[in-house]
């Protein structure tokens, strides 16, 4: 192999970078990103940049010389617009194609927007660094906030302007705040958590329109009620970046579709939230076979997929056998000073248990399982728990197994 190309310079595309050079890859690497600012990361974006915490200075995955060490040919400001899979060619803006032996895809995720609102001032989404600034700064001079979404993403720009003390109301479509990871009764707990932060909630609620002259002034809900804000944040999901892709031969589902070593064709690899394959670890029930994948939006995976792809194009490249990619996945989450962890798969569920601790206390880890086994963990102020509970998931350990063992650290 003598040229690798990276789409997608941030958390996914740069550890497959460094992963490349670690095992030994001394050729060409480019990589290529759209947005101009070197690879900086996102989950504080949410939390310590908008509370004021920190500044955009600490938001660079490397510094200046680990990048330069790297010795990448770094395209910034620079889009893919196409690809050839077969012929290896990688189109770009501005005209340009390049030619490549190995491609790794990290193009990540965008906010979906509401379809109305998006001209007035005031509104937002949030995924890059200058969402986070705009947002910042419309806080810096805001009274009321709505949040529309109280996913996680929602939930902590609810908890970071309250922490600005920002008057802030939550507005959600399903009855509780992130519901759909967490299950009824974890949302619950957390719906409790944001009360006693005094954010004000609306749930079963829709927003019907976003009104104002110029700026946003209000918020008006599908029973007609309105709820007043000179800034709004949407957030109420995002969308992989495939749309590029569409040409490409390569099958594009929700996410571009890999195999179990993040492989989508011969030498083309994807990690990160783009990336949609079937995850072996949980195939022992039935899970992952024969057509059930995974897409995965957090952190930890972007790092770990980024990796496995870059070390799988470096198998193949040698005629090697490739390595699955069996992760238990992981994610965290900061809300109102609570660590809000969690591990494998909460949903969908047939079991729910609160193992150790109490939700009172906002100290505990409840467990989740599925078909029989134990999948899922989330642990809140207990990050031994949360380790525990993943090592059981990564083991394959059936649910019965799981509670004996909480029974027995209980005694
Ligand atoms: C505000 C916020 C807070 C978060 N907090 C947490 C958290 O607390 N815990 C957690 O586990 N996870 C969190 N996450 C999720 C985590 O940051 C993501 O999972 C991670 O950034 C994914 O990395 P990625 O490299 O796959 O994609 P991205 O970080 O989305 O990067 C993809 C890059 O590709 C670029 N790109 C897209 N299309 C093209 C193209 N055609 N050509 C060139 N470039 C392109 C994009 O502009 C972007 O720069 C948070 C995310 C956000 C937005």
């Amino acid at each position: 192999m003598q040229h690798v190309v990276i789409v997608g310079a941030s958390l996914a595309g740069l550890n497959a970078a460094e992963t490349l050079r670690s095992e030994g890859y001394a050729g060409r690497i480019s990589l290529i990103g759209d947005e101009a600012e070197d690879p900086y990361d996102r989950p504080p974006l949410s939390k310590q940049l908008l509370t004021g915490e920190w500044d955009a200075d600490r938001l660079p995955l490397r510094t200046s010389d680990e990048l330069a060490d790297l010795d990448l040919h770094m395209l910034g400001g620079r889009r893919a617009t196409g690809l050839d899979s077969r012929s290896r060619l990688l189109r770009l803006d501005q005209d340009e194609s390049l030619d490549f032996d190995g491609l790794i895809i990290g193009t990540g995720a965008r906010p979906i927007s509401l379809p109305f609102g998006a001209e007035l001032q005031g509104v937002h989404t949030l995924r890059s660094r200058s969402d986070a600034l705009r947002i910042r700064s419309d806080l810096e001079t805001s009274r009321r906030v709505a949040v529309i979404g109280a996913g996680f993403i929602g939930a902590e720009v609810a908890s970071s302007a309250r922490a600005r003390g920002l008057d802030v109301t939550m507005i959600e479509a399903l009855g509780a705040p992130m519901l759909g990871p967490l299950g009824a009764e974890l949302a619950e707990w957390a719906k409790g958590l944001h009360a006693e932060a005094g954010v004000q909630m609306r749930f079963d609620a829709r927003v019907a329109d976003l009104v104002g002259e110029g700026r946003v002034e209000a918020a008006v809900l599908e029973d007609g009620s309105r709820i007043e804000a000179d800034t709004v944040v949407v957030g109420i999901g995002v969308r992989p970046n495939v749309e590029w892709l569409a040409d490409s031969g390569l099958t594009i589902g929700d996410g571009l579709i890999c195999d179990q070593y993040c492989r989508a064709a011969p030498q083309i690899y994807a990690a990160g939230d783009v990336a949609r394959w079937p995850n072996g670890l949980f195939a022992h029930f039935q899970y992952a076979q024969p057509q059930r994948t995974m897409r995965i939006e957090h952190w930890t995976n972007a790092v770990e997929q980024g990796m496995a792809a870059a070390r799988n194009l470096i198998l193949e490249s040698r005629g090697e056998p490739l390595e699955a990619f069996t992760p238990v996945p992981y994610f965290w989450s900061d809300q109102h000073g609570l660590s809000i962890m969690a591990s494998g798969i909460t949903s969908p569920r047939d079991e729910f248990r609160l193992v150790h601790g109490s939700l009172d206390s906002n100290r505990f880890a409840a467990i989740y399982g599925l078909r029989g086994y134990l999948t899922g963990v989330v642990a809140v102020g207990w990050p031994r728990m949360l380790r525990r509970y993943q090592a059981m998931i990564r083991d394959q350990v059936t649910w019965e197994e799981a509670l004996a063992s909480a029974r027995e650290l209980e005694q």
